[in-house]
C-alpha cells in the first residue's frame, strides 16, 4: 500500500517535471535542416537565400544537409561548389535515386542537431516558419507540424484526391494521419532517435512521423507554387505512394475479405436452400445458363481481387524480410573545417 502511494507521488512529480519546459531547451542549439534534392539545380540557390534570411538568431546554429537523391542534372556539381564556401552545408550523395522517403531517412540518420527540420527545396515549405517552429519547441513541444491551410497552388484534382486519401487512411488505420501535414515539421532529437528505431523498409514518412507520437502542436502556413523546376510526382506515383501508405499502416483491406467471404457464403447457402426447396416442389428446371455464368463470373472476380490484396501484403513481407538497406550513400561531403569542435554546443541529451 505504501509503495502505491509512493508510486503515485513519484508519478505526479514526474508529470510536473514533464509539463515544464526542459531546461536544455534554453540557450544555444543546433538546428539540422534536411533537404532531399532530385534534379533541383534551379531551386537550390533561391532556397539557400531564403533560408539564410529566416535563420539569423545568434543562439541558433544550423547545418543544412542536402541529400542528393541520384540527380541527373548538375545539382551535385552545384552543391559541391557551394560546400567550398558555405560552412553550414553538408552533402549526402546517394548512390542512385531512392525516392524522397529514402532520401529523408538518410538525412534524418545523419543529422546531428538538437532539432531536425525536413524541408522541400522548392520553397513550397516557407523557411521563415522555422523560427516559429523553434519557439514552439522551446515552449516544450517535441514535434511542431506545419499545416497547409491554403492549397490553392495545387490543382483541384490533387486537393480532392489528397482529402479522400486522408479520410480513407484515418478510417482504416490505427495511426491517425493529421490532414494537410506534409513532411515540413520540426522534431526534437528524442523523436529522431525514436524514428531511427523503426526498422521497416516501407518508408512512408508521414505515417512514421505520426506513429511515434510525442507532444505535438501545429502551425498553419500557405503552400505557395514551386520556385523553379517541376514536381517529380505524377498521379501514378502519387497513387502508388497512397497504396504504400494504406497497405503499410492497415490490415483492414485483408479483413474486408473475411466479411466478403462470410456474406457470400451466407447468400450461397440461402440460394442453395431456395433451389433445393424449389426442386422438391416443382421438379428440375434445365434453363439456368445466364444465372450460372453470372454467378461464376462474379465469384471469380471477387476471388481474384482478394488474391490481389493478399499479394500486396505478401509482396510487402517479401521486401521487409530481404532486409535491404533503405538507401546507399556514395559519399558524404562536409566543409573542410567542419571539425566536431565547431559543432559542439551546450545542449546534451
Ligand atoms: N525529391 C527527392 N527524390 C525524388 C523526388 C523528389 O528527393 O525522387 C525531393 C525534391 O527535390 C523536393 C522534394 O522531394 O525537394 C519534394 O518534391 P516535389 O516538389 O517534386 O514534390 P511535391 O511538392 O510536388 O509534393
Ligand atoms: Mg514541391
Amino acid at each position: 500500500m505504501r509503495n502505491d502511494i509512493n508510486d503515485i507521488s513519484e508519478g505526479n512529480r514526474r508529470w510536473q517535471r514533464r509539463s515544464e519546459v526542459p531546461s536544455s531547451r534554453e540557450g544555444h542549439i543546433l538546428i539540422s535542416i534536411v533537404v532531399p534534392v532530385f534534379n533541383e539545380y534551379d531551386s537550390i540557390r533561391p532556397f539557400l537565400t531564403e533560408l539564410k534570411k529566416a535563420l539569423s538568431e545568434p543562439d541558433e546554429k544550423f547545418e543544412v544537409l542536402f541529400v542528393n537523391d541520384g540527380s541527373t542534372d548538375d545539382t551535385f556539381e552545384l552543391l559541391q561548389r557551394l560546400v567550398k564556401t558555405d560552412k553550414t552545408i553538408r552533402i549526402i550523395d546517394l548512390s542512385r535515386n531512392f525516392g524522397k522517403e529514402a532520401a529523408l531517412t538518410a538525412g534524418l540518420d545523419m543529422a546531428r542537431g538538437d532539432v531536425v527540420v525536413p524541408i522541400d527545396v522548392d520553397l513550397q515549405d516557407p523557411p521563415e516558419l522555422i523560427p516559429q517552429f523553434v519557439a514552439k519547441w522551446r515552449e516544450g513541444y517535441d514535434v511542431v507540424n506545419g499545416v497547409r491551410v491554403d492549397r490553392s497552388s495545387d490543382t483541384i484534382v490533387k486537393r480532392n484526391s489528397s482529402r479522400g486519401f486522408y479520410r480513407l487512411f484515418n478510417r482504416l488505420s490505427h495511426t491517425a494521419l493529421p490532414e494537410n501535414v506534409g513532411d515540413f515539421r520540426l522534431m526534437d532529437r528524442q523523436v529522431i532517435e525514436a524514428i531511427k528505431r523503426l526498422p521497416e523498409r516501407n518508408r512512408f514518412m508521414k505515417g512514421i512521423f505520426a506513429w511515434v507520437g510525442f507532444r505535438t502542436c501545429e502551425i498553419p502556413y500557405t503552400r505557395t507554387p514551386r520556385v523553379a523546376g517541376k514536381t517529380s510526382w505524377n498521379y501514378w506515383r502519387l497513387w502508388n505512394f497512397a497504396l504504400d501508405g494504406m497497405f503499410g499502416y492497415s490490415t483492414a483491406p485483408l479483413r474486408i475479405w473475411t466479411y466478403a467471404g462470410f456474406l457470400l457464403a451466407l447468400t450461397s447457402f440461402l440460394f442453395g436452400a431456395f433451389i433445393i426447396v424449389k426442386t422438391l416442389f416443382y421438379g428440375i428446371e434445365v434453363p439456368g445458363y445466364a444465372s450460372l455464368i453470372s454467378v461464376i463470373l462474379f465469384l471469380s472476380g471477387i476471388q481474384i481481387i482478394s488474391l490481389g490484396v493478399m499479394g500486396e501484403y505478401i509482396g510487402r513481407i517479401f521486401l521487409e524480410v530481404k532486409k535491404r538497406p533503405v538507401y546507399l550513400i556514395r559519399e558524404v561531403i562536409a566543409p573542410e573545417t567542419d571539425d566536431d569542435d565547431k559543432m559542439e554546443h551546450p545542449v546534451q541529451k
